[in-house]
């Protein structure tokens, strides 16, 4: 995992998604903060003028959800590997039924936009929108986060310029408030499916 997938957003100037690779280090393009992995797991902000930061990756992921970088106002369309898995693929081998597995199909071009409860994909040949109500699951994978459509297929983002950690906060975060919004409750699980209490 790159730092940038956890350290989504620079504590420094607050600027979302600014972080590139520079030797064996990321540095936000936006201040020059630079962040470098010690000890194996912990993740070091250098900051000119400035004492070094050093926390775990959950300490960073619960200081940036603190100081609200993960706020939907601040979301703007991202590029985005689009993969739609079919789950109704019979799968065959010698001529033997053998079940039906997820395939995922080829990795689609695209831009990801969340605004209100709409999840869209925009790519050169296609539109593909999804209400967030119709979504029954919300998991990471790796590199790339996954949702699962209810009735439909599931769906895989990879984020070439961007953080799957973030946008996993993001679509939760959208989920859960529209789930208040429709007084639907408190969502305790978002895998292996939403559970409301
Ligand atoms: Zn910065």
């Amino acid at each position: 995992m790159a730092i940038a997938d956890i350290v989504y957003a620079c504590i420094e100037c607050g600027g979302v998604e600014t972080l590139r690779p520079a030797g064996d280090a990321e540095t936000c393009e936006r201040c020059g903060t630079r962040y470098c992995r010690v000890d194996g797991a912990l993740i070091r902000a250098e900051r000119p003028g400035r004492p070094p930061e050093t926390r775990s990756a959950g300490e960073w992921l619960d200081l940036l959800a603190a100081i609200g970088a993960d706020s939907p106002h601040a979301i703007r369309p991202a590029p985005v590997l689009l993969r739609i898995a079919d789950r109704q693929r019979p799968h065959r081998a010698a001529g033997m039924y053998l079940g039906r597995i997820e395939s995922f199909g080829p990795e689609l071009e695209g831009v990801l936009s969340l605004a209100g409860d709409r999840l869209a994909v925009q790519t050169e040949a296609a539109r593909f929108e999804w209400s967030l109500l119709e979504l029954t699951a919300v998991q990471p994978s790796s590199r790339a986060l996954q949702l699962k459509v209810r009735n439909g297929p599931l769906l895989s983002f990879k984020f070439p310029e961007g953080s799957a950690v973030l946008w996993e906060t993001r679509v939760q975060r959208a989920l859960q408030d529209l789930y208040t919004s429709l007084g639907r409750g408190t969502i305790i699980e978002f895998q292996p499916r939403i559970v409301t209490r």
